[in-house]
């Protein structure tokens, strides 16, 4: 299912949005060295339930995970890269921390991510690899225009990554998002120009850059939800939600301070 916003609805996504992008500089601003991916997740909760939204991943028990995720905010550590599922774990310096988040507030849904060092960077490919992907969602957010297809967005993306050196990873990408937060279309981080569902205003879609150091091959933590890259490899992740306007893409998970 493809959704299309109203006015109205496209209101609250810009709230749904302005609150991850909160949230998740919130976090960033409280993950220094030695705080516990537990206590972030507990101050997840507490911030999405102080702003009367509901977790989007708490519940959320797709195929290819093991059960409810359980946790608020998914918390990816240098080699883990997608769903990292908050442990205990204390904060190193020069850790690459993922946040991800998604939330739905008023009945429609948003999602972010964001790559950082943790303390003091240790080596410039990690700044590097964190950076192609910020280029890589700009490039993608640039080419989110109406009459432009996912095809392009898909293409955007893929030419910051494949430009930089980085292998691709097709089995996860970006996607449609409104009422609930996966839906259609899906945005494959590579792709073909002109090709597949054409953008119309109204329509929001994640957009999450992904990339690790050394391969594309990805493997499942015992946990039964993080997935690490296959080499050890550390890894990046940036996303937004964005809405599709006449004008343009509106990016609603920036933060508002
Ligand atoms: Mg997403």
């Amino acid at each position: 299912m493809i959704e299309i916003l109203n006015d109205a609805e496209l209101a609250r996504a810009r709230d749904a949005g302005a609150l991850v992008g909160d949230i998740l500089q919130a976090l960033k601003k409280r993950a220094v060295v030695g705080v516990n991916l537990l206590d972030l997740d507990r101050w997840t909760k507490q911030l999405i339930e102080d702003a009367g939204a509901v977790s989007c991943y708490v519940d959320y028990a797709p195929s290819f995970g093991r059960g409810p995720f359980g946790h608020y905010v998914c918390t990816a550590v240098n080699d883990a890269v997608l769903h990292g599922m908050p442990h205990d774990y204390a904060l190193a310096d020069g850790d690459l921390l993922t946040l991800d988040l998604a939330v739905t507030l008023r009945g429609i849904s948003a999602d972010a991510a964001i790559s950082f060092i943790v303390g003091t960077a240790r080596d410039p490919r990690d700044e590097a690899m964190i950076d192609t992907t910020e280029r890589a969602l700009a490039a993608a957010i640039a080419a989110a225009r109406p009459g432009a297809r996912i095809g392009d967005i898909s293409d955007a993306i893929g030419t910051v990554l494949s430009a930089a050196g980085y292998p691709i990873n097709l089995e996860f990408g970006g996607h449609g998002i409104g009422s609930t937060m996966h839906q259609d279309p899906h945005v494959a981080n590579d792709g073909r120009p002109g090709r597949g569902y054409k953008l119309r205003p109204g329509l929001l879609l994640a957009l999450e850059p992904w990339i690790m150091a050394d391969t594309d091959e990805l493997v499942t933590d015992a946990d039964g939800w993080t997935l690490r890259s296959a080499t050890g490899c550390r890894t990046a992740h940036t996303e937004h939600t964005i809405a599709i306007t006449a004008d343009g893409a509106e990016i609603l998970t920036l933060p508002r301070n």
